[in-house]
Formats: C-alpha cells, sequence, structure tokens
C-alpha cells in the first residue's frame, strides 16, 4: 500500500482513540457531579429552612410584642379601675379590657402555632443537615476514586498522544494539511473503509473504476461523492 495512505489511515485510527478518551473522562466525573448536585440541592433547602424559620421567629417576636403592650394596657386599665367615677367609664373600662383580653389570647394561640411551625422546620433542617454531613463524605470517596481513573486514562491517553506525534513527524505536511481538512468536517471518518463497493462515510456506492483504485492502494482516493479519504479493510478489520 502507497505509504503515505497508510500513514494517512493510522493517522485517523489514533484521532478516533485519542476522541475515544472523552467519554471515558465524562464518565469518570457524572459520578462526581450527580452528587455535587445533590450536595446543592440540599444546601438550597436547608438555606430555604433557614430564611422560613426567621420569618416565622419574627411573627412570633411580633406576637410576643404585642402580648406585652396588651399586658401593659391591662395593668394600666386595672389602675384606672380603682379611681373611676362613672358608670359610662367603668363599662367603657371593661370593654376595652374584654377586647385586650381577646387579642391576648389570639396572640398567645398564634405563639403556639407558630412554635410548632419552627419546631418543624427546624426538625427538617437537622436531619438535612445530617445528610449533607453523609454527602460531604462521599464526596470525598468519590472524588479520590474519579481522580484515580482520570489518572489511568490520562497515562493510556498520553500513549496515545506519542503515537500521534511520532506519526506526524514521518508524515509530510502537504499531506497532514489534505487529511485535517478533511478531519474538520468529518471528524472520526476521515479515512472509511470501503464494503460492498460502497464509501462508508457516506454510504454511497462507488464506480469500478474508484472501487478498483482502492483496491490497488497505490495512491490516496477519495469518494466522489462525499470526499473522505477510502481504503480497503485489511483480513483482521474484515473479520471484526
Ligand atoms: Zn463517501
Amino acid at each position: 500500500m502507497n505509504q503515505h495512505l497508510q500513514q494517512l489511515i493510522d493517522l485517523s485510527h489514533v484521532d478516533k482513540d485519542i476522541d475515544a478518551f472523552e467519554p471515558q473522562i465524562e464518565e469518570a466525573n457524572l459520578k462526581l457531579e450527580t452528587v455535587l448536585a445533590k450536595k446543592e440541592t440540599k444546601e438550597n433547602h436547608i438555606a430555604q429552612l433557614e430564611v422560613e424559620i426567621a420569618d416565622e421567629s419574627a411573627k412570633k417576636q411580633k406576637n410576643e410584642m404585642h402580648i406585652a403592650e396588651l399586658s401593659a394596657k391591662l395593668e394600666d386599665n386595672s389602675k384606672k379601675g380603682s379611681s373611676v367615677k362613672t358608670e359610662r367609664e367603668m363599662k367603657s373600662l371593661q370593654l376595652e379590657e374584654e377586647i385586650a383580653k381577646e387579642q391576648l389570647s389570639f396572640a398567645n394561640e398564634e405563639i403556639v402555632r407558630l412554635d410548632k411551625i419552627i419546631d418543624s422546620k427546624s426538625e427538617q433542617s437537622v436531619s438535612e443537615k445530617a445528610l449533607l454531613d453523609e454527602i460531604d463524605a462521599s464526596i470525598a470517596a468519590i472524588k479520590s476514586d474519579v481522580d484515580a481513573k482520570i489518572q489511568i486514562i490520562d497515562k493510556d491517553r498520553q500513549v496515545v498522544f506519542i503515537k500521534k506525534q511520532e506519526l506526524i513527524s514521518k508524515m509530510n505536511q502537504k499531506g497532514l494539511a489534505f487529511y485535517q481538512k478533511i478531519r474538520r468536517w468529518a471528524k472520526n471518518t476521515t479515512a472509511v473503509e470501503v464494503k460492498h463497493q460502497a464509501c462508508m462515510g457516506c454510504f454511497m456506492a462507488i464506480n469500478d473504476k474508484v472501487y478498483s483504485e482502492v483496491i490497488k492502494g497505490e495512491e490516496i482516493t477519495t469518494c466522489p461523492h462525499c470526499g473522505r479519504i477510502l481504503y480497503m479493510p485489511t483480513q483482521e478489520e474484515q473479520s471484526a
């Protein structure tokens, strides 16, 4: 086979091998990304609970202030009570007292209700924080696992990179530029096999003349339909 053609085929295989590392790295990172997303969700939920607890506590404080005001008012009224002169004054004072007592009991009920909400949200927050601690612990383990996997992938990838460098150093610039121009759009199908007299890049049948050129392999032949570099698979590739 033409040496330049062989180099182009080899280069396309090496490039394909290099690209194949990407999904491996992505897969390794996916587990970490999943658990990091889980952590973020938990943190957001905890922050949300804290905001809600603060809101309910503020409401509770308002009620407590109201109770203090009402108590002061009731105390004041009882002092006034000893110095009322007319029945009208007394009735008005009694009415005020009734309203204040009603408001007081409502404020106390509110506090009981708010306390229940605050307790329940605090409990939720505590259990979410415990789960967050568990996630944090698993992140450390997953991270070291992912790092180890990526280290192995990088080592393998380095071997392929060196192979590519060696191959490129032997190739002429013209052939390389020709290859890169096709690879820009054809990616990992820059050099493709011919099977059943068809290009395995665009799957169009090629005519007898081009087919016989590909079989000879004496020069670099491109597909007349799509422009990819064509070659005949070896016996080994055919059986695979
Ligand atoms: Zn084609």
